[in-house]
């Protein structure tokens, strides 16, 4: 387990500037209460207001903002799609990738995935790869050869000294909003899997790399997973939505590897 967790508020098509602007006051308030820093707190919120999150989460030490995507080229004609130097313009410093609603509903796949990825990091944006099976190859006992295919492809063209910047989601598809969270035993399973492959490719690398969970965490089911050997933080769907239950999530699973 990696010294502190890192928690990523997916906030995915929610929130107007609104909404948002009460959350982070929300957020500050409950920050104080606590009298504790929210270091390691990332908010991936819809691109429209990733100005606006910017000046509110000033003085909010420690909280940084990700992208929910982003394209593999600098400029030029993709219509609807986000650079990386227009991310950077908002101060974004981590972008995630390959999510499964991408896959599964926007024909995302493992080679354009690596490349948004690598373009990421030219930036200086931390990508977050997100990988994991569908509950067909999960039932069929295929999620290591899922982990394989999406892993292999999104390390192509990364370098050892890149790959320290890369932070893996380990996010069975059949978790993701559904209530129902991966075992403790599964989310392990995976982790060694991916470590083991990435020690594979990069030998150096592998004590760095970071491996969030993702699908279906809550207050109630942090403590358990954040202490599953490997897991070093949690990609938050629908317990981000709320900064109650985003925060007692955040504390509860730092309290629990302290
Ligand atoms: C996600 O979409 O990345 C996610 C983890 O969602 P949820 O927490 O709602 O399962």
């Amino acid at each position: 387990m990696l010294a502190r967790p890192i928690f990523i508020a997916n906030w995915k098509m929610n929130m107007l500037s609104r909404d948002a602007a009460q959350y982070v006051l929300e957020l500050r308030r409950l920050y104080k209460a606590a009298d504790s820093g929210l270091d390691d707190t990332v908010l991936a919120p819809p691109f429209t207001i990733l100005s606006a999150m910017r000046e509110q989460i000033g003085g909010l030490p420690g909280v940084l903002l990700a992208a929910q995507n982003v394209h593999w080229d600098d400029v030029g004609p993709h219509t609807g799609e986000i650079s990386a130097p227009m991310l950077r313009e908002f101060g974004v410093s981590f972008a995630i990738v390959g999510h499964s609603e991408r896959r599964q509903f926007y024909g995302e796949n493992d080679t354009y995935v690596a490349k948004r990825a690598l373009n990421a990091l030219k930036h200086g944006i931390r990508p977050v790869i997100c990988v994991g099976e569908n509950l067909a190859d999960f039932e069929a006992g295929k999620t290591n050869e899922v982990l394989k295919r999406q892993l292999e492809a999104g390390l192509e063209n990364i370098s050892a000294e890149q790959m320290k910047q890369v932070i893996l989601a380990y996010e069975p598809v059949w978790a993701i909003g559904t209530g129902r969270a991966a075992t403790a035993q599964s989310i392990e399973s995976a982790n060694h899997f991916l470590l083991d492959l990435i020690k594979s490719h990069f030998k150096s690398a592998v004590e760095n790399t970071r491996i969030l969970y993702g699908g279906s965490t809550s207050p109630e089911n942090i403590a358990e997973i954040i202490k599953v050997d490997g897991v070093g933080g949690a990609l938050v769907g629908g317990a981000s939505l709320s900064p109650t239950n985003f925060w007692n999530l955040i504390e509860r699973g730092r309290a629990a590897v302290v």
